[in-house]
């Protein structure tokens, strides 16, 4: 391969092209000085030169070295892209969003032009012109089941890979396959200083490059106790901050966007109380659910005079820069999803970082001049941490990551060459669930069925039942809907300590048949009917904020159901049609954007929730309800012994109905039921059950 002429005329060059365009000349340049004052500048030559006598590179330094923004760069600047696009992944949409912004202004271009994005439901990108595309690692992936070759790509750079999610260790694998059939196609692995090593053995390379980063240094202050309350403790400090110590803004790491709020609430509260002459504390957010338009808002620079505090999910771990931060704030918690195979669920679960993650957010501090990082967890604390998170595909549940695979396309998921691969006995077990929802049909294969299920954000067993309850009564979807946000949300009560009322006496004011998902779903509803909400809540003790996240939940879960409904007309118009496969895929992806641009629309979505009834309405019919969930959730059956235990149809484990569930006292008890969560304590117990009759039940025994 011929080598171009490197740097300096190159970025002349882009100068005289670009500088008549929309680009701002002397915002150029300066940043044209940042960019060589990066530690990466120094390697420029380095870096090329291997990445230009090898087909696959793994690239590892510090955070802020310049990997994501400067590489891509040098590249096109090179030539190394042979004109044609190089793609960049981010495990976030937001990170994939600024990152652009930033390098389209380094470039002395707009987003969507030389530079763009791509993510869902929402891209920049001019097909002849881009040149640089960041997007999130689901979105390649998603082009890998229209175009396996990914042929509109000369270079893939898989970036933040030391974070592990499902979707960028799947990349990783496709891309070791397709790089023997694509000679031609480039592959750089980046990650923080963490894993290097098993990536290069994953790919048979030796090809590492180490970088180098700049770091200023960072005092790290331990907690002396540890804190009965972690956004307490994060307050505090905050304040703190904010009265003794000097300029710089402030980063702080909770563990999702309900902390937030919080968080953000009580800051507020606090800074009206704030003296008249104290420096202005401004607060921004930033959590994967904000509208990105809202994120970008932590980016913009602080004001003279003023200090910025952001609250942020590990977002701002790795992914994104966000210039100004001195001071960090690290409770040390994040939420991870985590599959718990004693409840049959996977949850959001809330865990200590790793170490490694630890380093990585103190690392925040110390961009741009010597930083503090605030730990708020003991010295022993730390030290008891583990050095690596496990890789989110060994945390989740094995069926919803084989559906997904199978949903792109990757047949012998058994076969498949995984990083880290999955304990081999839950392989059978998940297919074999798969199967029996009709996912998968007997040959393994992926069913019409088992790809509407992909579509949801959900498992796939409530996924499937979703499906299964509106083809078996369209009526019934909206009370469906309910029941499925509600077995998201934990903690929907809030009985205070001393409040001489039981859980169950609150379930009773609400019971609707004989079943705690019904009665939940009647709360729910005359929340949402509920003129004076608080006040609704107060009176029944329930958790208005879960109550709120169920609707939250509810909404986005009625969007996606209402997308597949129109790409089921969309696919029967098209099958009249005959449009080939490819070109059918093709279209799939333009369409979901107007389906979203159309439900962005408010009028569409109510005119689509009146014709599917997926509105919450007064009404509810719970017979309709039951013979639903006994056909959806069957794989959760239980059948009554003659002791008065149940046992769990499927795996045959014998067990109790939980004293806090509406069935406990039931007589006679019910021969059959269904159940969402067995809990195994010193007993095992079923929780949140609904009665079901014989004639609706499918046998699933093995
Ligand atoms: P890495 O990928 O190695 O973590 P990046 O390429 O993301 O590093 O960032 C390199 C440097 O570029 C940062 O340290 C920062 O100085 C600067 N930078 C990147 N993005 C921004 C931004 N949005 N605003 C200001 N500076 C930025
Ligand atoms: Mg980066």
């Amino acid at each position: 391969e011929k080598s171009q002429s490197p740097n300096k005329n190159t970025l002349k060059q882009q100068v005289s092209v670009d500088k008549n365009k929309n680009g701002n000349l002397g915002l150029f340049n300066k940043l044209q000085k940042e960019r060589k004052n990066l530690p990466i500048f120094k390697h420029r030559q380095g870096l090329l030169d291997k990445i230009r006598s090898n087909q696959i590179s793994v690239i590892a330094g510090e955070t802020g070295c310049g990997k994501t923004t400067q590489i891509p760069q040098y590249l096109i600047e090179d030539g190394l892209n042979k004109n044609r696009m190089i793609a960049v992944t981010q495990p976030r949409r937001v990170a994939a969003i600024t990152i652009a912004q930033r390098v389209a202004q380094e470039m002395n271009t707009t987003v969507g032009n030389k530079v763009g994005y791509s993510v869902r439901f929402e891209e920049a990108v001019d097909k002849n012109n881009t040149k640089l595309l960041y997007m999130t690692d689901g979105m390649l992936l998603r082009e890998t089941i229209v175009d396996p070759s990914l042929s509109r790509f000369s270079i893939i750079v898989i970036d933040e890979a030391h974070e592990r999610t499902v979707n960028s260790d799947l990349l990783i694998s496709l891309l070791k396959q397709l790089s023997e059939r694509r000679k031609d196609l480039k592959i750089i692995i980046m990650s923080a200083t963490i894993e290097t090593e098993k990536f290069a053995n994953f790919f048979e390379s030796e090809n590492i490059i180490y970088l180098e980063g700049r770091c200023h240094p960072i005092e790290v202050f331990y907690s002396k106790k540890p804190h009965a309350d972690y956004l307490d403790a994060a307050l505090n400090t905050i304040l703190q901050i904010h009265f003794e110590e000097q300029d710089g803004d402030i980063l702080c790491f909770l563990v999702g966007q309900e902390d937030i709020e919080d968080m953000q609430q009580m800051l507020e509260e606090k800074i009206e109380l704030f003296p008249k002459e104290a420096k202005k504390l401004k607060i921004c957010t930033l959590y994967a659910a904000l509208p990105s338009h809202l994120q970008l808002l932590a980016f913009e620079k602080s004001l003279e005079g003023e200090r910025k505090v952001i609250l942020s999910t590990n977002i701002a771990e790795t992914s994104v820069t966000i210039d100004g931060i001195k001071y960090v704030v690290d409770p040390g918690l994040v939420k991870t999803r985590k599959y718990n195979p004693n409840k049959l669920i996977e949850m959001l679960l809330v865990v200590p970082v790793s170490k490694s993650s630890a380093m990585q957010r103190a690392g925040r501090a110390g961009r741009q001049s010597a930083g503090k990082c605030f730990r708020l967890y003991t010295k022993y604390t730390h030290d008891t941490l583990a050095e690596f998170m496990l890789p989110e595909i060994l945390r989740s549940n094995l069926s919803t990551v084989i559906l997904q695979m199978k949903a792109i396309g990757i047949k012998d998921v058994k076969g498949f060459q995984f990083i880290d691969r999955p304990h081999e006995d839950q392989f059978i077990e998940s297919i074999e669930n798969l199967q029996l929802m009709n996912a998968l049909d007997a040959n393994e294969n992926i069913t019409l069925h088992g790809k509407e299920m992909a579509e949801l954000p959900l498992e796939p067993i409530y996924a499937h039942f979703m499906l299964v309850a509106f083809a078996t009564n369209p009526n019934s979807i909206s009370v469906v809907l309910s029941a499925i946000s509600l077995m998201q949300v934990e903690n929907l009560f809030f009985i205070p300590k001393g409040a001489k009322i039981s859980l169950l006496d609150v379930l009773l004011r609400f019971q609707l048949g004989n079943s705690d998902q019904l009665t939940k779903v009647n709360m729910l509803h005359q929340y949402y009917l509920a003129k004076n909400k608080k006040s609704f809540c107060k009176e029944n003790f329930i958790n208005q904020k879960n109550m709120k996240k169920a609707l939250e939940v509810r909404q986005q879960l009625e969007n996606y159901f209402l997308d597949i409904l129109k790409k089921r007309s969309k696919k029967n118009q098209k099958q009249n049609t005959k449009a080939s496969q490819n070109q059918a895929n093709a279209l799939q992806q333009s369409e979901e954007q107007q389906i979203q641009e159309e439900l962005a629309k408010g009028n569409t979505l109510k005119k689509l929730q009146e014709e599917h009834k997926t509105a919450i309405q007064q009404e509810i019919n719970t017979e309709e309800f039951v013979s639903c969930i006994a056909k959806g959730l069957s794989v959760k059956a239980a059948k009554l012994n003659n002791d008065g235990t149940y046992t769990i149809i499927r795996s045959n484990i014998q067990a109790y109905i939980h004293p806090e569930s509406l069935l406990f006292y039931s007589k006679p008890k019910p021969e059959y039921i269904i159940f969402n969560e067995v809990v195994s304590t010193i007993k095992t117990y079923l929780r949140d059950i609904t009665e079901i009759q014989f004639s609706d039940f499918k046998d699933i025994s093995k």
